[in-house]
């Protein structure tokens, strides 16, 4: 092979993990030695320093009024939850599974909320006996609340998750805007709030989330500008007053080269210009972000060991015994329009400089997508080695198809 370096697909900037003696550090220790404690590879290791660290800047970088809540789909390993319960102001749901994740750690009920199309009767239940807050995303949704509130003796707790009227530009995924199975389009939203009236339900404000994965920091503001705008527009149908107005998140977090970091200052002086026009026209609502990806994808690490090393027609497969049943969005299978490579690192040789010749990170499937780095300039590996891929804190081990070929299951750990 002899491609020119430039044109080989680089590796986005790791910033969380430092190393030392040649090998990187996760939670203060030498990887191979925290592969040790585990017992197997592969592993997933989440460092909750890094999630505490990542939780104060963006406090640091937003309105005190701004409450922040943790997304759980992003990471539901229960001791990540019950970290990271203690350091935000509440846990946002997607399911009755994920409620339970979330009041054992600890939760407080009062700052649950609960988000998700087709939720089960079932689940609303389970909801409105723990007291925590339901997003209404369907008319359907109001009966089986008001059944519960009924013999449970409790009014449901509910805001409505509004589909807006806009786009979240440049998102990874959009989920607001146009048709969508989420939420109830803006324009139906009066319609059902005079039915949450009528029904009984108490009604405590606005859910509306645009969009997942974004690095832009004007969109994010300027649709956070206009979710706020069409909840005050939207508040002069509500029966009561709006205490909760959660404004979504979408917060991305760099994973490919070229990608920068989200730039946190614009969108904590756009949150800033809407608290104080909130505290004029929504006085009794609290503001709140709900982030998943952005809180703990880059605080976490996968980490696989290198079974064999094949050359095939001049080129270096470095095969593991990780892939894609444990990491789909590594692979490039989870939701990417085009394949590009997580940063990868030899996790026991860093600081050695790349070899001259691109390698290839493969898993143990026996399919073409089982692919982890693609053509990537790493350091000349041995059998026995440690491969970790960065940014995989979020969407990963929960995110996979564990049980496709039939290989160990991933072990997760909090370091
Ligand atoms: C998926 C999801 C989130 C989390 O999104 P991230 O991009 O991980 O921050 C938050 N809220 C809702 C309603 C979601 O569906």
């Amino acid at each position: 092979m002899n491609t020119p370096a430039r044109s080989l697909p680089a590796h986005a900037p790791q910033t969380v993990f430092a190393d030392a003696d040649g090998e990187l550090l996760v939670g203060g220790q030498p990887l191979s030695r925290l592969a040790a404690r585990v017992g197997q590879t592969p592993f997933y290791a989440y460092d909750r320093d890094a999630i505490a660290r990542r939780v104060a800047e963006l406090r640091a970088a937003l309105p005190p009024a701004i409450e922040l809540h943790y997304a759980m789909k992003a990471n539901p390993m229960p001791a990540l939850v019950g970290h990271l319960a203690h350091l935000v102001d509440g846990i946002d749901v997607a399911s009755a599974g994920e409620l339970q994740v979330a009041l054992d750690a600890g939760a407080d009920p009062r700052h649950v909320s609960f988000a998700g199309p087709g939720k089960r009767d079932a689940e609303l239940r389970q909801a409105v006996a723990a007291g925590i807050l339901v997003n209404v995303e369907s008319f359907r949704e109001l009966a089986p609340l008001a059944e519960a509130s009924a013999t449970l003796g409790m009014p449901a707790r509910v805001a409505v998750r509004v589909n807006p009227d806009f786009e979240l530009k440049s998102s990874g995924m959009k989920m607001g805007g146009g048709p969508k199975p989420f939420g109830v389009d803006a324009e139906q939203v009066p319609e059902l709030l005079a039915a949450i009236g009528r029904a009984g339900l108490a009604f405590e404000g606005f859910h509306l989330f645009a969009g997942s994965q974004n690095l832009k920091a004007e969109a994010i503001v300027e649709a956070q500008r206009k979710s706020f705008d069409l909840a005050l527009r939207l508040a002069e149908h509500a029966p009561a007053p709006v205490r909760t107005l959660n404004l979504g998140g979408g917060f991305g977090i760099p994973y490919f080269p070229g990608e920068p970091a989200l730039d946190l200052a614009p969108i904590g002086a756009g949150l800033a210009d809407i608290a104080a026009a909130a505290a004029h026209a929504l006085p009794e609502a609290r503001i709140v972000l709900e982030l998943g990806r952005y809180l703990v994808g880059e605080a976490g690490i996968y980490v696989c060991r290198i079974t064999d090393i094949k050359i095939s027609r001049g080129h270096t497969y470095l095969v593991t015994d990780g892939g894609l049943h444990h990491h789909l969005s590594a692979s490039g299978n989870f939701g990417q329009v085009i394949r590009k490579n997580y940063p990868v690192a030899i996790g026991n040789r860093m600081g050695t400089p790349p070899a001259a010749e691109p390698v290839s990170v493969v898993g143990p499937l026996c399919t073409p997508l089982d692919v982890i780095a693609d053509r990537m300039l790493l350091p000349a590996a041995q059998i026995g080695d440690l491969v970790a891929i960065f940014q995989s804190g979020a969407y990963g081990a929960s995110a996979s198809p564990q049980a496709f070929l039939g290989h160990p299951q991933v072990v997760e750990i909090l370091a």
